[in-house]
């Protein structure tokens, strides 16, 4: 007799579970959260740097925007990760629920703006921000976190692998690639992007040839000064050249043969994140045609954004739909 049939019978929801917890989102979701939890812990336990109160309260913020985004990302998926496949060990799901309760109760009605390891990424900027050893720091804490992470295919879900760093006037401003598993979640991250998050030039650089991926790309001109530069978090050693897309709509010299879709690379937050930041850079940065109106992004990212919605709903049980509206965003 075959050695499987002498095992008890699980349970449908045991084999849930079972099936759940080999995949690589719940696993990275939880590893991406202890992560960021225990670096604000060990900060705010350590005697000699540690957060001033302006900073502890805006790294709250962010881990709760972190959870957030996890459960929202682990709600559209078509096999719907629950909370309690993301935290099977009960004690710390009620914990999590008690500390961080905004979380919980909106997921399943607000969409998150950023994606978690972009949280991530702001989270260790804030919390070694004094350091001036920055970056080693954040290379050392990424690369760390990605060795505990599991890969499902080529991917790592939730876990970005492509760092951006863009550079003036010695100020680093970082950036990761979106990290989505599907094209659908991809597609509904980017929309949200445009809209809600990126610099109008930037949103409008991606709008350009977004989402068909063809399209007259309104493209960027940074100034002369800035350095943008990507890595591969397992191999920081390496510059990793821009791709086609990113040489087209951001005139990053030097790219390689690969065309990523539009706002997916590490280089569209860094960019993004600078420009928002340094007032002086945007003045000088050109667009081709010039950036859209609100209106016409609000349009078509809000269409995109449904279609993709409805699409993910054809692949869910009925009693599993999920309905979210692109204006309604986690603050
Ligand atoms: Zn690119």
């Amino acid at each position: 007799m075959a050695e499987s049939a002498k095992k008890p019978k699980m349970s449908k929801e045991e084999r849930a579970m079972k099936r759940l917890c080999g995949d690589g989102f719940p696993k990275n979701a939880f590893n991406l959260f202890n992560k960021a939890i225990k670096i604000v812990s060990d900060k705010t336990l350590e005697a000699a740097s540690s957060l001033s109160e302006e900073d502890l309260e805006k790294a709250k913020q962010i881990l709760d925007h972190m959870l957030h985004s996890i459960l929202f990302l682990g709600n559209i998926q078509a096999t719907c990760y629950l909370p309690k496949y993301i935290f099977s060990d009960v004690e710390m799901l009620n914990r999590t629920m008690n500390d961080f309760p905004d979380a919980f109760h909106h997921y399943q009605t607000y969409v998150a703006r950023r994606t978690p390891f972009s949280y991530f990424v702001e989270l260790v900027t804030v919390c070694y921000r004094q350091e001036n050893v920055m970056i080693p720091t954040v290379i050392l804490i990424l690369s760390e976190l990605l060795s505990n992470c599991k890969k499902s295919g080529d991917l790592y879900p939730l876990i970005s692998t492509v760092i951006c760093i863009c550079e003036t006037d010695n100020l680093n401003y970082y950036g990761v690639s979106l990290s989505c598993e599907s094209d659908r979640e991809r597609e509904i991250m980017t929309a949200v992007s445009c809209l809600h998050v990126w610099h109008p030039k930037v949103s409008s650089a991606v709008m350009s040839v977004f989402p068909e991926g063809t399209g007259n790309p309104r493209s960027i001109k940074l100034p002369d000064k800035v350095s943008c530069r990507a890595y591969a978090v397992e191999d920081m050693s390496q510059v990793k050249p821009p791709c086609r897309r990113c040489h087209e709509l951001y005139s990053l010299p030097g790219p390689s043969e690969n065309l990523n879709d539009p706002g997916n690379c590490a280089e569209t937050e860094a960019i993004s994140n600078l420009l928002h930041c340094q007032k002086g850079v945007d003045d000088k940065t050109t667009i081709a045609v010039g950036v859209y109106n609100d209106q016409e992004i609000r349009g078509k990212m809000t269409t995109c954004f449904n279609e993709n919605m409805n699409k993910i709903n054809m692949k869910k049980s009925k009693g599993n739909h999920i309905n979210y509206n692109i204006l309604t965003v986690y603050n």
